[in-house]
């Protein structure tokens, strides 16, 4: 069954939860629904809506751990998508560049290395992207978001939970 999506009353992401859990929160009025599943869940008496992304209405504390600075954690903060020609690819189709070229001195770290396809990156050779006139979508930084970093997968992502992740 479909996991739901757990904000802090900031709209924070905290973590992917399970339907029966999101429901008992809802249930205890602890959370109130900003979005659903398409799927409604059926009992004998009615059907409910399922929730997708669900908010504590009382802010908690978060301990934040640093995410881990990783292949994967890297696509999910572009979304597959090159950050020079906005195209979206598979894994296998995409490279990391250096924004600041490592031949020159620039480091491997999330505000220096961002998913670039492969004609991008060849194209962009050991230049910066302004000497390369290829400017970058945006600009690349560490994550806010937690979700992920136990069990990063995009398939356990939802298309209405991403404006919460990236926001
Ligand atoms: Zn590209």
């Amino acid at each position: 069954m479909e996991p739901a999506l757990l904000l802090n009353a900031t709209y924070e992401p905290i973590k992917v939860i399970s339907w029966k859990k999101a429901f008992t929160l809802l249930f205890l009025g602890k959370v109130e629904m900003l979005e659903r599943h398409e799927r409604d869940i059926l009992t004998m008496q009615r059907s409910y809506a399922l929730p997708s992304v669900v908010r504590l209405l009382r802010r908690v504390k978060v301990t934040r751990k640093p995410i881990q600075f990783s292949r994967n954690n890297l696509y999910l903060r572009d979304d597959y998508t090159c950050q020079y020609c906005g195209e979206t690819f598979g894994p296998s189709q995409l490279t990391f560049d250096h924004v600041f070229p490592r031949s020159r001195g620039g480091e491997k770290s999330w505000v220096n290395i961002v998913t670039a396809c492969q004609d991008c990156n060849r194209r962009k050779r050991n230049r910066t992207p302004e000497e390369a006139n290829m400017p970058l979508l945006s600009t690349p930084r560490e994550p806010r978001w937690t979700p992920f970093t136990m069990n990063h997968n995009m398939s356990g992502a939802h298309e209405n939970w991403k404006p919460y992740l990236w926001g």
